[in-house]
């Protein structure tokens, strides 16, 4: 048999990976055949073509970020065009602004946006919902876990999504500007891969 060529080389894509649910962003891009690779230290930056930021607890994620010297190169690694996607606390990192922050909480910032923390408050600070999302052709179903929502975005910001059904209806969960794209919620977790499969796409790109 003749070789098989693959014509395009296997994708780099960095995971942050000091907190959060770090696995199953793995798992997900190893599915969509990119080179999944964790980020715990800044010379683990080099030669990605893309970085995924979890979710899980911004504040710790901060903390971590800086006490493993990832601040500066990670906020170079976003002004240098890399693309990177975050997801709920990944997209609180990437905003340049939050309502709620605990104090001297710092994020990487990078997208244009105000977020909210916690922002679906406690009765339904977890909920899963059906929700169209730009570029997607069938609904999207989204899994929010104590989710930010996007309180105002910038003119170079383009809203993806918008909580559909109850008091939250509208709220925008889904935003790219750029190499930048964020989900206030969890696409990792619910084996569906489009959204991982646009940022694929983007890093190709990029
Ligand atoms: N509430 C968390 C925070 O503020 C985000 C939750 C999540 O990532 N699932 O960072």
């Amino acid at each position: 048999m003749p070789p098989v060529h693959d014509p395009q080389p296997p994708l780099v894509v960095g995971v942050l990976a000091v907190q959060g649910d770090v696995r199953e962003h793995v798992r997900v891009l190893t599915a969509l055949g990119a080179q999944p690779r964790t980020v715990r230290r800044p010379g683990e930056l080099a030669g990605i073509q893309g970085l995924v930021i979890p979710g899980g607890e911004s504040t710790t994620m901060d903390k971590l970020v800086r006490a493993f010297d990832l601040l500066d190169p990670l906020r170079d690694a976003i002004a240098g065009g890399l693309p990177v996607y975050g997801s709920c606390a990944g997209m609180i990192m990437l905003a340049d602004r939050i309502v709620d922050q605990r104090a001297d909480q710092q994020t990487l910032g990078g997208l244009d946006i105000t977020v909210r923390r916690n922002a679906f408050g406690r009765q339904v600070d977890s909920f899963e919902e059906d929700i169209a999302f730009d570029g997607l052709v069938d609904p999207l179903h989204a899994v929010f876990i104590r989710a930010p929502w996007v309180e105002e975005v910038g003119k170079d910001v383009t809203v993806l999504a918008r909580v559909e059904h109850g008091s939250a209806a509208g709220r925008i969960v889904a935003v790219r500007q750029g190499a930048l794209l964020a989900t206030s919620f969890h696409p990792e977790v619910t084996g569906d891969t489009r959204v991982h499969g646009l940022f694929v796409e983007m890093c190709r790109a990029g």
